[in-house]
């Protein structure tokens, strides 16, 4: 297959990403989503769900690491972790680097994704055999209102908050999230591209402020994310979260002590963005 190219369909972005495909490896239509995995020179294997890709191999760990390790390093002794989404394996095995996790729940509501990904992405699913692993398969927002002070920490690693991921960024399931989490929890989440969906950000930053004390906002580059600088909201019951709890000690490729730091934004912009007066 020579010069053949993917076009992403992002019904978010003002842009339209173009990959260079040089395999199809699989194509299939899931109860809830279009699974597509292709092979392109640069990235690797990319899985792409309605036309969105998810994660390459090359770049994933730009985006796991920091969804995973800022919110366990803020929290003192994350045990019991709770991720919402996050399918195919890569929040999952990060969260299980820590030592002082006992019990990883993944409740993702389709459950092809984690056997495409077992397939495909070795790389990332290998968390799926950890004994520490139980994997759901159920809607995460039908999910939580079942949880009451169970977990340290919850994570949602969910697909653009449109259809069944949209319930994700709302009041009512980030009072469920409360609820679910111990005294001293702490909640993140994915939340889009800082520039192209600002309003959305700040939405959700506003929400969740009604139900938590403690809230932020942390990014990090992901290259193959319309906008690449993506933010993620981070919320917390008792423990501030800008400086790591604890020494670094999980084995990692970019997240360290100071990238936690720099994860921050300037608390200036941050109050400039909240306020509304900051815009791109
Ligand atoms: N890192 C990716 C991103 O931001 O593009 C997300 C990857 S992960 C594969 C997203 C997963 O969220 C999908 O497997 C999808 O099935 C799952 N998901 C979306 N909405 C969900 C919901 N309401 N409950 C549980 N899982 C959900």
């Amino acid at each position: 297959m020579k010069d053949v190219f993917f076009v992403e369909r992002d019904p978010y972005a003002p842009i339209r990403h173009q990959y260079p495909v040089s395999r199809v490896l699989h194509e299939e239509k899931s109860e809830y989503q279009e699974i597509l995995v292709l092979e392109s020179p640069h990235f690797g294997k990319l899985l792409i769900l309605d036309g969105v890709v998810q994660l390459d191999e090359r770049y994933e760990f730009m985006y796991h690491e920091f969804i995973a390790h800022v919110p366990l390093y803020a929290h003192p002794d994350p045990q019991e972790v709770l991720i919402i989404g996050g399918g195919d394996g890569g929040t999952l095995r990060e969260v299980l680097k820590h030592e002082s996790v006992k019990r990883a729940v993944l409740v993702d509501i389709d459950r092809r994704v984690i056997e495409v990904s077992k397939e495909f992405f070795p790389t990332l699913s290998s968390g799926f055999d950890d004994p520490r692993a139980t994997v759901i398969n159920e809607d995460g927002y039908k999910y939580i209102q079942e949880c009451e002070g169970e977990f340290d920490v919850v994570i949602v690693d969910s697909t653009d908050p449109v259809g069944f991921a949209h319930v994700l960024t709302t009041e009512d399931f980030f009072r469920f999230v409360n609820r679910a989490l111990k005294e001293e929890g702490i909640f993140t989440a994915q939340t889009e591209s800082l520039h192209y969906h600002l309003e959305m950000v700040v939405r959700i930053q506003k929400t969740l402020k009604k139900v938590f004390p403690v809230v932020d906002l942390y990014t990090s580059v992901v290259p193959i994310y319309a906008g690449y600088w993506w933010t993620y909201s981070i919320a917390s019951k008792k423990h501030p979260v800008r400086e790591p709890s604890r020494e670094v000690k999980v084995s990692t490729k970019i997240y360290s002590e100071q990238m936690h730091r720099y994860a921050f934004l300037p608390e200036d912009l941050y109050g400039r963005i909240l306020e509304g007066k900051f815009s791109f």
